[in-house]
C-alpha cells in the first residue's frame, strides 16, 4: 500500500455537491467522469497528495443509489493506491481479506480497481486502484 489514492463520497446530486465542495477545498474540481459499468458519474478534487471523489448514481440499480437508499449521503469507500494489485489481491487473500471480486476492473481516472468485502474490514469499503499504463 502506498498512500490513501482518495476518499468516495456518496452524493444525491454532483450539482448540488460540486459547488459546496468548491467552496470548502477553495479550489474547483479538475475532472468529472462518467463510469457506464458502475452507473456512476464522479468529480474529482486534489486535496494534497490525495483526492476527493464524488458519486452520484446515475440509474437506480447502481451501487451509489442502493447506498444512498439505505444509509444516506456519505463517506462510501477508502481507495488505497498499490503498485501491483496482483500481488496486494493475492497477498490480502491470505490474510483471510474477502473481495467483490478478485478481478481488476477499468475505474475511473485512469484506474484498474477492485473492492474489498466491507465484512471483512470493519464495514469500511475498501477499494485498491492502480494507475493504468499506456492506455
Ligand atoms: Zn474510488
Amino acid at each position: 500500500m502506498i498512500k490513501i489514492e482518495h476518499l468516495g463520497i456518496a452524493v444525491k446530486s454532483l450539482n448540488d455537491a460540486d459547488p459546496l465542495f468548491a467552496r470548502l477545498l477553495g479550489k474547483d474540481n479538475y475532472k468529472t467522469e462518467e463510469v457506464e459499468r458502475e452507473g456512476v458519474k464522479t468529480s474529482f478534487y486534489h486535496i494534497g497528495e490525495s483526492k476527493i471523489e464524488l458519486l452520484e448514481a446515475t440509474r437506480e440499480d447502481s451501487p451509489i443509489a442502493k447506498f444512498i437508499d439505505k444509509r444516506g449521503e456519505g463517506i462510501h469507500h477508502i481507495a488505497l493506491a498499490v503498485d501491483d494489485m496482483e500481488a496486494e489481491i493475492q497477498r490480502l487473500k491470505t490474510e483471510g481479506f474477502e473481495f467483490i471480486s478478485e478481478t481488476p476492473k477499468d475505474g475511473a481516472d485512469n484506474k484498474r480497481v477492485v473492492f474489498l468485502h466491507p465484512k471483512s474490514t470493519n464495514g469500511v469499503l475498501v477499494e485498491l486502484c492502480q494507475e493504468k499504463v499506456n492506455n
